[in-house]
């Protein structure tokens, strides 16, 4: 569904993407770890492009990611993306944070979208919160809302970037809890976490980066019992 061949992206100097292939298939659930500057979010954000890559190629459900204009806001629409701040916006309710890109981008009606946007709040437990105001609801709840609001556009493929990081940990499970419950359901999903539990718990594949390169990509069983390379023993002791 999802394809990166020979991906490369440069900041200035630094090669932040190296040689990238990666392949997610319809349904898989691929969780993305490594140290911080790796590239992890640098991958996220070109499926969505939110960044240029220098070379190589994307495609979506066989597609090439579009540059702009139309094309690309229905990409966007496409790829939901769930980052560490949920990025609601303030000044308009839980309900509209929903209905918005359904209304503005898809064409939706707005009595359409409200029924919608409800029952995806439903969803994902925040069904009573649908008048209140973002800074109303807590990190968790925020974050779920967040998630619903993707995918009211009715996304081919899900990104989260560290969607837990910012929660405090009684937090945390409630939005792991629908993240889990979003990949049994077949949601194909592309997860930047620490959380190793997810990804044994969910994850059909591990990939682990290294200075802006896939240096290995498991299954998580193979994973976090036998990591080959050296950078992923090393990252493996440090965080488990
Ligand atoms: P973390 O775990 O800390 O979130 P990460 O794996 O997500 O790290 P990235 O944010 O993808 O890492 O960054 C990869 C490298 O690219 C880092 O060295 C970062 O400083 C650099 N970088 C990222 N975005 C930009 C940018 N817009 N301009 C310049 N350098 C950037
Ligand atoms: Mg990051």
């Amino acid at each position: 569904l999802v394809v990166l061949s020979d991906v490369q992206k440069h900041f200035g100097q630094l090669h932040a993407l190296k040689d990238i292939d990666l392949s997610v298939a319809r349904g898989e659930v691929v969780v993305v770890i490594g140290p911080s500057g790796s590239g992890k979010s640098t991958l996220c954000r070109t499926i969505n492009r939110l960044e240029t890559i220098d070379e190589g190629t994307i495609t979506l459900d066989g597609q090439p990611l579009p540059q702009e204009g139309k094309a690309l806001a229905a990409l966007r629409a496409e790829v939901g993306m769930v980052f560490q701040s949920f990025n609601l916006f303030a000044h308009k309710t839980i309900l509209e944070n929903v209905t918005l890109g359904p209304i503005k981008v898809r064409g939706m009606k707005k009595d359409a979208a409200d029924k919608k946007a409800r029952e995806l709040l439903e969803r994902v437990g925040v069904g009573h919160q649908a008048e209140k105001y973002p800074a109303q609801l807590s990190g968790g709840q925020q974050q779920r809302v967040a998630i619903a609001r993707a995918l009211a556009m009715e996304p081919k493929v899900m990104l989260f970037d560290e969607p837990t990081s910012a929660l405090d940990p009684e937090m945390i499970k409630e939005v792991l809890d629908v993240m889990v419950d979003l990949a049994e359901q077949g949601m194909t999903m592309i997860v930047v976490t620490h959380e190793m539990g997810f990804a044994r718990t969910a994850a059909h594949r591990v990939v682990f980066m290294a200075d802006g390169a896939i240096v290995e990509e498991n299954t998580p069983e193979e994973f976090f019992t036998h990591p080959t390379s050296d950078r992923a023993k090393d990252f493996l002791g440090k965080i488990l």
